[in-house]
């Protein structure tokens, strides 16, 4: 297996508002080739430091992808550094300031004098054409050694790793192809899943399956190897076909579909229409329904009902139910969702009302006691649930567990 390694430059990469995003999106594509990342280094705008960084990295790995520093100006110091890491010289390409002027001329300004610096490469590189931007990246082999020296900004890297180093990278790789499918498992946890499908995937020698817990749900992760991307997507549909077929309605994603878009993709399907109440998420499953383009085929209306008040005026929720049974009720959840529905005049709503903390916890009612209400033209429900967590997981898993109390209805709506 071949190793890499990505090195970002830049000292705003070191701030805490500017994120190194490239060796995310640097480290999916590497995988998909079945190239391991295994290290990550994020260096200032420092010639010693990275200087050393590059040497280490040549070292130890088979392919070292660096990203930033190729501008034009004096922090940008990525060209001279990695060609002295190499020991070799950089050579300046006439035929690339000759480019990069007339860039300039194309929109209608002169070539700054400083930019001549984008016209030096390092000895025996190949140069990688960057039509996004003035810096050109670099291909350099270093013995048995890959290094790539791209540019900074994504939507010039992207581009720049896809059409010419990811096809070196893959003739490299002997034409082997790696393909990753995620399949989504709520209300079953990690070992009975685990138990369920260990049969399925154990007689796949060519598919790596990983089980792990996120957030709310259980993601089974398929990555096939194969001579083509073809042949891949069909082994890895062919385990999950088996997954679905062991698992039932607990899958709710074979693709990796959000469960926001599933539910859309559900009442798209079946031409009905969605309203919500919220009380302790404050518009979170709203904005994660409405989040999924197209969501205003089903989408109609939300509330966020914080206080009695709101969930008297706005959903008829009677002020002796919660004075009786307080806001944080099975009563009041079902009377959310009974009012509305009828409010919004939908085929569906969803309502939910909870404790999401860290204070107004009680003995009887505990922080992450949280009550889903349903209601559809036949029939409301509701369902108490104690979530462990934070505020933030809480509130997510309370949004997860009432569009998975919608999810179960709708199927069990359609198959009627
Ligand atoms: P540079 O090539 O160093 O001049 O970088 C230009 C710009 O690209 C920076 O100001 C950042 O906005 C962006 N950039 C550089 N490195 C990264 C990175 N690792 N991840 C995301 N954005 C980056
Ligand atoms: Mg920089």
């Amino acid at each position: 297996m071949l190793s890499a390694e990505i090195i970002a430059i830049g000292s705003e990469l070191l701030t805490p508002t500017k994120t190194d995003t490239n060796s995310l999106w640097l480290t999916e594509k590497l995988n998909e080739i079945g190239i391991d990342v295994k290290l990550k280094t994020v260096v200032g705008d420092d010639e010693l430091r990275l200087e050393e960084a590059v040497k280490d990295a040549i070292k130890r790995s088979d392919v070292i992808i660096t990203t930033g520093g190729l501008g034009p100006t004096e922090d940008d110091i990525t060209r001279t550094v990695t060609a002295n890491a190499v020991g070799r010289e950089l050579l300046y390409h006439n035929e690339l300031e000759n480019e990069l002027r007339e860039r300039f001329l194309g929109m209608g300004r002169e070539m700054p004098e400083i930019n001549k610096r984008q016209a030096f490469i390092i000895e025996g590189a190949r140069i990688l054409p960057n039509p996004n931007g003035s810096a050109s990246g670099m291909l350099v082999e270093v013995g048995e050694k890959f290094l790539a020296v791209l540019p900074g900004p994504p939507r010039e890297l992207k581009p720049m790793f896809e059409n010419h180093v990811l096809p070196e990278l893959s003739k490299l790789r002997g034409g082997v192809v790696f393909r990753k499918q995620i399949l989504k498992v709520s209300g079953m946890g990690e070992s009975a899943i685990d138990e369920a499908i260990a049969p399925i995937y154990s007689s796949y020698e060519k598919v790596r399956t990983s089980i792990l817990f996120n957030k709310s749900d259980v993601e089974v992760h398929l990555t096939a190897q194969a001579s083509s991307a073809r042949e891949a997507d069909i082994l890895n549909n062919e385990i999950a076909q088996k997954i679905v077929r062991a698992l039932g309605n607990a899958v709710f994603s074979t693709k990796g579909e959000e469960m926001e878009e599933v539910v859309g993709n559900l009442l798209k399907k079946m031409g009905k229409t969605l309203s919500t109440a919220e009380s302790c998420t404050g518009g979170l499953i709203a904005g994660r329904i409405t989040e999924v383009s197209g969501s205003s085929a089903y989408f109609i209306e939300g509330a966020v009902t914080y206080s009695n008040d709101a969930k008297m005026r706005t959903l008829n929720v009677p002020a002796e139910m919660l004075e009786k049974h307080g806001a944080v009720s099975a009563e009041v959840a079902e009377a959310m969702a009974r009012g509305m529905r009828e409010r919004a005049r939908t085929d569906y709503a969803v309502a939910v009302t909870g404790i999401a903390g860290p204070d107004g916890g009680t003995e009887e009612k505990p922080v992450g006691t949280v009550y889903i209400g349903y209601a559809d033209e036949d029939k409301v429900t509701s369902r108490k649930i104690i979530f462990p967590g934070d505020r933030y997981l809480i509130r997510w898993r309370t949004s997860q567990a009432a569009l998975e109390i919608l999810r179960r209805n709708l199927i069990k709506g359609q198959n009627e």
